[in-house]
C-alpha cells in the first residue's frame, strides 16, 4: 500500500504518523518518541482506532534513533506499507519559502542557513530530515514551513521600524503557525466559503499560541514575527515584551543572551505569571490567585490582538479558535470573548460549554467558531504530492 509518513521533530521529540495515499490521506497510525538523547527515551503508537500499537522505554541516542524505532512500531501496525515519500515540519522557510517543497541538497543548504534564526528548532527539523533521507533514499523529503503561509503579508505588516539594511538581512515578522491557519483556511473555504471569503482572525491557541488574521484566506497579519517568542503569551514563553526589558537584564542584571534565551522561552508565560504551571488545564483547577491573574492576562492579551487584528482588515466576519486550549477551554473562550458586543461578538454560553463548532449566537454579527486543526494532514497532503 502506497503510504506517505509525516515528520514533526522537537528538540527532544519526534511526532510521526503514517498515511495512506489518496484524493484526501487517511491517517493509519501515528506515535510519538520523548527524551530523545536521554537514557530513558519513551516511544509509543497507536493505531487509526486509537489502539496501542506498542510503548517502549530505552535510550535513543539521536534523531536518526528515534526514526528507527518509530519506523520498527510503524511496521508491526501497518506491515503493508510502502512510503512513497515523508513530509517535515520545519519551522522557518525564511522569506522565500511559500509553499511546500521537495527538498534537494541545494533547498537543504537553504534552510540550514537559517538556523540563526530559529535555533532552538530548525537544528532538528533537518536533523529529521537527514535521518528520513538516509532511512528512505528514494523517496521525495518534502518541507513544509510554518512561515510560508505568511508570505502573502505587506511590506507594513512584516517590518519592524528599524533601518532598512536588518529588513535585508532577514530581520522581518515571519508569523508561525502556517501549517494550522493552512488547515484552517481549507476547511473554512470548503465548509464556510462565505466566511472564507472574509476577513476572519484565526486564534491557534495551544503550548505555544498566535492569532492570524486572514481576507479571502491569505494572511494579512499575525501575532508572532520575527520568532515565536511575540505576541500572546505562552505556556513558558513571555509574548510581546517592551524590548527595553531585554536590554535592563543585560545592562542591570548582567544577563548574557543564554540565561534571557531561557527565561523568555522557557520560564516565562503562563508559568512565569502563574508560578504553578504551564498547563491550562492546571490553571484552570488551581485556586492560586496568581493562577487566576494568570489566565486574565492571557485572555486579556487574546481580546488586545482581536481588536488590533480587526483594525487591520478593517472589520471581522468570524473568528475561529483552535489548538489545545481554543479547542477545549470553555473558559477562556468565555473570557476572551467577553464584552466584545460592541464588536459583534456575542457567545451562547450552552454551545460555548459543549464547544459546538458554531458557539455564537444567531444574531453576533461575526460567527464564532471552534474547529480542531490537523497540522499533520497539511503535512500529509503535501507529501501525498509527491508520492
Ligand atoms: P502544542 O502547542 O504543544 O501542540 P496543544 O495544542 O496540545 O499543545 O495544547 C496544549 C494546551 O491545551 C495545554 O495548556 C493544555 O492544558 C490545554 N488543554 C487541553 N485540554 C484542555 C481542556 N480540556 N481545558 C483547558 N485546557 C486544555
Amino acid at each position: 500500500m502506497r503510504a506517505v509518513l509525516t515528520l514533526n521533530a522537537g528538540s527532544s521529540s519526534l511526532k510521526f504518523a503514517l498515511f495512506s495515499v489518496e484524493d484526501e490521506p487517511q491517517v493509519l497510525a501515528s506515535g510519538l518518541v520523548e527524551r530523545i538523547g536521554g537514557a530513558d527515551a519513551r516511544v509509543r503508537a497507536r493505531s487509526a482506532t486509537g489502539e496501542s500499537t506498542g510503548d517502549e522505554t530505552a535510550a535513543i541516542p539521536s534523531h536518526a534513533d528515534a526514526l528507527e524505532r518509530a519506523l520498527a512500531l510503524l511496521t508491526r501496525a501497518v506491515p503493508e506499507a510502502e512510503v512513497k515519500a515523508v513530509g517535515h515540519r520545519v519551522v522557518h522557510g525564511g522569506p522565500d519559502f511559500e509553499a511546500p517543497l521537495r527538498l534537494d541538497d541545494a533547498s537543504l543548504a537553504q534552510l540550514a542557513a537559517l538556523e540563526p534564526f530559529a535555533p532552538l528548532h530548525q537544528p532538528h527539523n533537518l536533523a529529521g530530515i537527514r535521518a528520513a533521507a538516509s532511512h528512505f533514499p528514494e523517496a521525495a523529503q518534502v518541507g513544509c514551513f510554518d512561515t510560508a503561509f505568511h508570505r502573502t503579508q505587506s511590506r507594513e505588516a512584516d517590518s519592524f521600524a528599524l533601518p532598512r539594511a536588518y529588513y535585508d538581512k532577514g530581520v522581518r515578522r515571519y508569523g508561525f503557525h502556517g501549517l494550522s491557519y493552512d488547515y484552517l483556511a481549507g476547511h473554512l473555504a470548503r465548509k464556510a466559503p462565505l466566511l472564507f471569503a472574509g476577513r476572519v482572525i484565526v486564534a491557534h491557541l495551544g503550548n505555544g499560541a498566535s492569532m492570524c488574521a486572514m481576507i479571502d484566506g491569505h494572511s494579512v497579519g499575525s501575532t508572532m514575527g520575527f520568532s515565536a517568542l511575540d505576541g500572546l503569551p505562552m505556556g513558558t514563553r513571555s509574548g510581546q515584551i517592551d524590548p527595553g526589558v531585554l536590554l535592563y537584564l543585560m545592562e542591570q542584571e548582567g544577563m548574557g543572551a543564554a540565561e534571557i534565551s531561557d527565561l523568555l522561552y522557557k520560564r516565562s508565560g503562563l508559568l512565569g505569571m502563574s508560578g504553578v504551571s504551564n498547563d491550562m488545564r492546571a490553571l484552570e483547577a488551581s485556586t492560586a490567585p496568581e493562577a487566576r491573574e494568570a489566565i486574565t492576562y492571557f485572555t486579556t492579551r487574546i481580546r488586545r490582538e482581536i481588536g488590533a487584528l480587526t483594525a487591520t482588515m478593517g472589520g471581522l466576519d468570524a473568528l475561529v479558535f483552535t489548538g489545545g486550549i481554543g479547542e477545549n477551554s470553555v473558559r477562556v473562550r468565555d473570557e476572551a470573548t467577553d464584552r466584545m458586543g460592541w464588536l459583534g461578538i456575542e457567545i451562547d454560553p450552552m454551545a460555548n460549554s459543549r464547544s459546538d463548532m458554531l458557539i455564537s449566537t444567531p444574531l453576533s454579527r461575526v460567527a464564532v467558531m471552534v474547529i480542531p486543526t490537523n497540522e499533520e494532514l497539511v503535512i500529509a497532503r503535501a507529501a501525498a504530492h509527491h508520492a
